[in-house]
């Protein structure tokens, strides 16, 4: 794998060494979680407010279930331009917010909340439009058209996934997951195929792309267990999980051949709308920011 994927690039230790120094005009957002510290939006938008030298501040705001939609209303009344919106409350959002876009509502689950300028909270889902950024830029060569693909999962993250990948022309998505109901739903939501959870491998057969989108290999879950035989060798292969970065299968990926896309990127990616909204610059993602977060990543364990 190369070290591009592995988020290695060298970088300074604090990100830019631009002004930190805020005013009394700075625009304010974080991320709400419970618990919140382990989250990594804090330091990715910090980075960018650095970077960019915006008058602002995004702060982790640790919110238990019970007050969240107190906080939110509070929000527009504390002057906040926007949050992120982490475990557990992104599907709590749903109901929380004034008026939801029609990715959030399919996804079921919000993680971004614009504060609009009448004071009203407009909720959004960013993981479709993270997911594909990250899998167009690390594997530029992948196009919709060049055949099927295969997601594994039907959580939350499934759900984003299938939904860029059938917005982008993907004509045909093969579904697995351990809860043949949960990839039947789905299915019938974006138009794809249900394949059943021990016939994952032979399902490879004949794909362009394939995507975990099961927390599967994540550290503290077991792992993936997918034979890579039937796997084309042009086929991409992209896993959302990015703790840790280098999962079994993307190993096992690269070691014959395939292109690998990692997770982080995603993570990065799905921030950008939000960033763009809040302080008026869409942000770049560049290998230096990929480093920087993929050191707190290491630093939370
Ligand atoms: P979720 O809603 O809890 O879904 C978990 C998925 O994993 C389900 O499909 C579940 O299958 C499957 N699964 C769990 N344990 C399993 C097992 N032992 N055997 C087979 N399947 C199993 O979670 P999510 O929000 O979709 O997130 C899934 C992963 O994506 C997580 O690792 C998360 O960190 C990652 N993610 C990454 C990004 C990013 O920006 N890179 C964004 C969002 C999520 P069942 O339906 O059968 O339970």
């Amino acid at each position: 794998m190369s070290t591009r994927a592995l988020g290695h690039a060298p970088s300074n230790a604090n990100g830019p060494g631009l002004p930190g120094a805020i005013s009394g005009r700075a625009k304010l957002a974080g991320v709400i979680g419970w618990p919140v510290a382990h989250s990594l939006s804090p330091r990715l938008h910090g980075y960018w407010l650095r970077r960019y030298g915006i008058d602002g501040a995004y702060v982790p705001l640790a919110v238990r279930p019970e007050d969240f939609v107190n906080v939110l209303n509070a929000l527009p009344r504390m002057g906040f331009v926007g949050v992120n919106v982490t475990l557990p409350h992104k599907e709590s959002a749903l109901g929380a917010v004034d008026g939801v876009d029609a990715t959030a509502q399919e996804i079921g689950a919000v993680n971004t909340i614009d504060v609009t300028a009448e004071g009203r909270l407009a909720g959004r889902n960013t993981d479709a439009f993270g997911f594909i950024e990250n899998l167009k830029r690390g594997a530029p060569e992948w196009e919709a058209s060049l055949g099927p693909a295969v997601v594994l999962g039907a959580g939350g993250a499934a759900r984003a996934v299938c939904r860029a990948l059938a917005d982008a022309g993907v004509s045909e998505i093969r579904i697995a997951n351990r809860t043949i109901a949960r990839a039947r739903t789905i299915a019938k939501a974006i138009g794809a195929n249900v394949v059943p959870w021990d016939e994952r491998s032979a399902a490879l057969e004949g794909i362009a792309l394939l995507v975990n989108a099961t927390n599967l290999g994540m550290e503290g879950k077991p792992p993936l267990e997918l034979g890579l035989g039937a796997l084309p060798a042009r086929a991409v292969v992209n896993d959302i999980v990015y703790n840790p970065i280098e999962t079994g299968v993307l190993r096992a990926a690269a070691a014959r051949g395939n292109v690998v896309v990692d997770g982080l990127g995603m993570l990065l990616h799905q921030a950008r709308p939000g960033f763009a909204a809040w302080f008026g610059t869409d942000p770049e993602v560049t290998e230096d920011l990929r480093a920087f977060v993929f050191r707190g990543l290491a630093a939370r364990g």
